[in-house]
């Protein structure tokens, strides 16, 4: 793709002016944050032909439009990205460097905007992402979160947080869209009036409200000139310290409402799996939820007649029940801005919203308490009323006499609303992330639902780009796969990457491979020195687990399997044992206690193990600080072991397990998620897999659990690394440092199961397949084989295919695609 803006002496030009402009001053005078924004202001007006451009061209057009409604977006930096994305990445580069500028540390000083927390949020982001490089219209919907994900830093050995200010400098390609303001009203009461026709209107009265402000972001296509927006929302007060509540002498409304604003959108709550239930969260809910909606019915209203043909032109796709309330936001505003009646109001509805499950765990389902959403939404709460009543009634019709379906399917219930239950009755699509996820949810977890609409299930399973976690992350190997496929048709089709499998009997391609894998090693342990102060060696296996911190991730097992090892060291130390790494990087939620225990643990076992020369540096333990998007995408290109240990049937798909597969690294996993299905690509042969299946864990779960102390009595390995968590070994003699986490796998405590993830059961077979590892490791053949298989295998894995399976089997999305031309 051409573009005459980024000619090496035109694209200097533009940076030069643009220094000049935003800071007054010379090129020689900048710092490398103000060249960051110069540079970056300098793409953004190339990208701001295309994306006006494309607009256009959905006007024209005029086709079906997602609206991907997500809480998290968690994008990473973008100046790389949108480089690589406009083919532009290495004339830049090259134009910078003439200019004595490293494009790289460039990129360095973009924060990484981290409006998510993990899976869920990168899922979105993935998705944009695929969504612009096919040429689909597509916008994400979310909230501009002031502060995002929280920094982490170890100090001690423990996680503190703080405060990630990522717009302290302003961020160079949003695009501030007042003339889109939507209002959004909380609380108050509803009053009922009839006009002169003896019509009924819902009047809501004595509410606050705020002022939603939407701030756009390119999302650039790959190569073809598309560029889509990421729409996410700000909350201002209304008007700025209303004169007029200052006349009524009403200062304190005037201030509540300034609170509200400035509140409603402060932070990302960092929960991850897991639903805390308060009020401020429902209120972002609905904030963005309410605003999104009112802005997309607009943008139909403004060339469509027929408000009942919406569901020809727009579709909603609901990330997981956090934006579910836009099923009864968009029944409001069909029912009391556009005055349909509700028949018609939820015929539209019903084909318009779509909803995607990404959990089965019960700590993490959205149930909240009548009182609280009643009186923050007291409209939508009436619409939810109505839509349950019809819903029971129907119940009631297929299953005549069962109540026992009533209990299990009624949206409000127990004093609750039931959100995964509202989205299921109201959407068109019900979809799971990997097979076996929508397996369990079709057999157990929504049985019910399935039996009564079993039309509405299906399976989408997830998905990563390739542009972001090969091109721009693993530059070396993406050169490579180019050279060896001959092509760069890679990049949107991925399913080429099987051309690879013909080099998988190659000596001088497991050369090559291998060897970039050696480099990104080295880099990484650059890292680490710098960073932790740690010496590792790339030549020492790189054994890798970087994801949130959750107790059903399993963290824990790797870390007493680290511990185990080093007990045999000390014990055999004649014995041959190939030197490790073992890489870590997790965030735990701020109020997760004992997620942060298990961080302190993974430090405490480092600084034993990493100080004890007696064991020859044979193991060592990294957790590297602050696990992001931007350092995600080299810790993958640097790994030879991809971790993917959750207790069989939790984890709905992951997609870590994908980028590290794309990068080359075989997976040590349970048949959990989508690592069966990466299984089923690669080969069971090029993958180490251990552990129960998920049907058994779920057998064990219905019949109360198992228990651990047969494993603790009759494997005196387990038994030894359980001990040492209270003994003291870790703790410089302290023995309650880690009761806790020796009571979780032993005792069963207020309602909690004793190792209610498997852990000990699990144990054993985990360090055995370790050991396999090894042993494969050792033959350098094999291994190089077995990495470049998983590389060569990973095609199903782009988001590019997940995409199109959504637009092909619930969206619909018109097939033309979208060929901008830039003038
Ligand atoms: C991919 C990704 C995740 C999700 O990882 P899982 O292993 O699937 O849980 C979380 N955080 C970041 C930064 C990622 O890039």
């Amino acid at each position: 793709m051409y573009n005459p803006r980024f000619e090496k002496e035109t694209f200097k030009k533009e940076v030069k002016q643009n220094v000049k402009h935003l800071f007054r001053k010379e090129i020689e005078e900048v710092s490398e944050q103000e060249l960051y924004q110069a540079v970056s202001y300098a793409v953004k007006e190339a990208i701001i032909d295309n994306w006006i451009a494309t607009q256009k061209q959905y006007e024209k057009d005029d086709p079906k439009i997602v609206y991907y409604m997500s809480m998290e977006f968690l994008m990473g930096r973008a100046l790389g990205n949108n480089l690589i994305n406009m083919t532009a990445y290495t004339e830049v580069k090259e134009a910078l460097e003439e200019m004595g500028v490293n494009l790289n540390l460039l990129e360095d000083e973009e924060p990484d905007p981290a409006l998510g927390n993990g899976g869920l949020g990168r899922l979105a982001a993935c998705f944009l992402d695929s969504l612009a490089s096919l040429g689909y219209a597509a916008y994400g919907c979310g909230i501009r979160y002031r502060y995002g994900m929280f920094k982490q830093k170890i100090e001690n050995g423990y996680q503190v947080e703080t405060p990630d200010n990522w717009l302290v400098n302003g961020n160079p390609f949003e695009l501030r869209r007042p003339e889109y303001a939507k209002e959004v009203r909380f609380g108050g009461n509803i009053r009922v009036e009839y006009d002169d026709k003896g019509k009924i209107h819902f009047v809501q009265e004595n509410y606050e409200s705020v002022k939603a402000v939407p701030y756009d972001y390119p999302i650039v296509g790959y190569n073809n000139n598309v560029v889509n927006t990421l729409r996410i929302w700000d909350a201002e007060p209304i008007v700025d310290f209303q004169l007029e509540s200052f006349d009524r002498g009403d200062y304190h409304k005037a201030v509540e409402q300034q609170n509200l604003a400035k509140n409603i959108v402060e932070v990302l709550y960092p929960n991850d799996n897991h639903y805390a239930g308060k009020e401020l969260r429902l209120k972002q809910q609905y904030f963005f939820v309410s605003a999104s909606l009112q802005a997309a019915v607009a943008k139909y209203k403004k060339n469509h007649d027929d408000i009942k043909k919406l569901y020809e032109k727009m579709t909603i796709q609901m990330n997981d029940t956090h934006p579910t309330v836009a099923v009864a936001e968009l029944m409001r505003i069909l029912l009391d801005v556009e005055g349909l009646g509700w028949e018609e109001a939820w015929e539209i509805t019903k084909k318009t919203c779509a909803y995607t499950n990404h959990t089965i765990m019960a700590e993490a389902l959205e149930k909240w308490p009548i009182d609280l959403f009643s009186r923050l939404l007291p409209r939508v709460y009436q619409i939810v009323q109505e839509i349950d009543r019809r819903f029971i009634e129907h119940i009631r019709k297929t299953y005549p006499g069962d109540e026992n379906k009533v209990k299990k399917m009624a949206i409000l219930r127990d004093g609750q609303v039931k959100m995964a239950h509202l989205a299921i009755v109201a959407g068109y699509s019900v979809n799971g992330v990997a097979r076996l996820h929508t397996e369990i949810l079709k057999n157990q977890e929504l049985k019910e639902f399935y039996q009564l609409m079993p039309e509405k299930f299906n399976n989408k399973t997830n998905g990563i780009t390739q542009r972001r976690f090969l091109m721009h992350g693993n530059p070396r190997l993406a050169d490579w796969v180019t050279e060896k496929l001959g092509t760069k048709d890679w990049i949107t089709d991925l399913s080429l990457m099987s051309g690879l499998k013909k080099y998988a009997d190659d000596p001088d391609a497991w050369k090559e491979f291998m060897e970039i894998k050696y480099k990104n090693k080295e880099f990484l342990a650059a890292y680490i020195l710098k960073h932790n102060g740690i010496e590792v060696d790339p030549r020492s296996i790189f054994d890798v687990q970087v994801k949130r911190l959750h107790e059903y991730k399993r963290q824990l097992l790797n870390i007493l399997h680290v511990m185990y090892l080093y007990n045999q060291i000390k014990e055999h130390p004649e014995k041959n044992f190939f030197p490790r790494t073992f890489i870590f990087g997790a965030k735990a939620s701020a109020g997760y206690i004992r997620a942060k225990e298990i961080i302190k643990l993974i430090n405490s076992v480092a600084d034993v193990v990493n100080n004890d020369r007696s064991i020859n540096g044979k193991i060592k333990v990294v957790f590297i600080e602050d696990y992001r998007v931007s350092n995600a995408e080299w810790i993958f290109a640097a790994a030879d072991v991809s971790e993917q240990i959750s207790t069989a049937s939790k984890e709905a798909s992951g997609t870590g397990n994908m980028k590290f597969m794309l990068n080359g690294a075989p997976t040590l996993g349970t048949m959990d998620g989508a690592n069966v299905e990466i299984v089923e690509e690669v080969g069971i042969e090029n993958a180490f897999i251990f552990g129960l299946s998920s049907d058994e864990v779920i057998n064990y779960e219905q019949n109360g659990g198992y228990n651990p102390w047969d494993v603790y009595n009759n494997d005196e390995d387990v038994r030894r690394v359980v001990n040492q968590l209270v003994d003291g070994t870790y703790a410089n003699g302290n023995t309650e440092m880690y009761r806790d986490l020796y009571d979780s796998l032993l005792t069963t405590k207020g309602g909690n199961r004793a190792d209610m993830y498997f852990i000990l059961k699990d144990f054993r077979a985990y360090a055995e397949a370790q050991q396999k590892v090894e042993e494969a490791y050792r033959d350098k053949e094999r291994w190089a084989k077995m990495a470049l298989l998983n590389t060569a295998c990973c095609g199903k894995f782009s988001s590019d295919r997940t995409i199109r399976e959504y637009v092909e089997d619930i969206w619909k999305l018109d097939p033309v695609k979208i060929d901008v031309k830039v003038e």
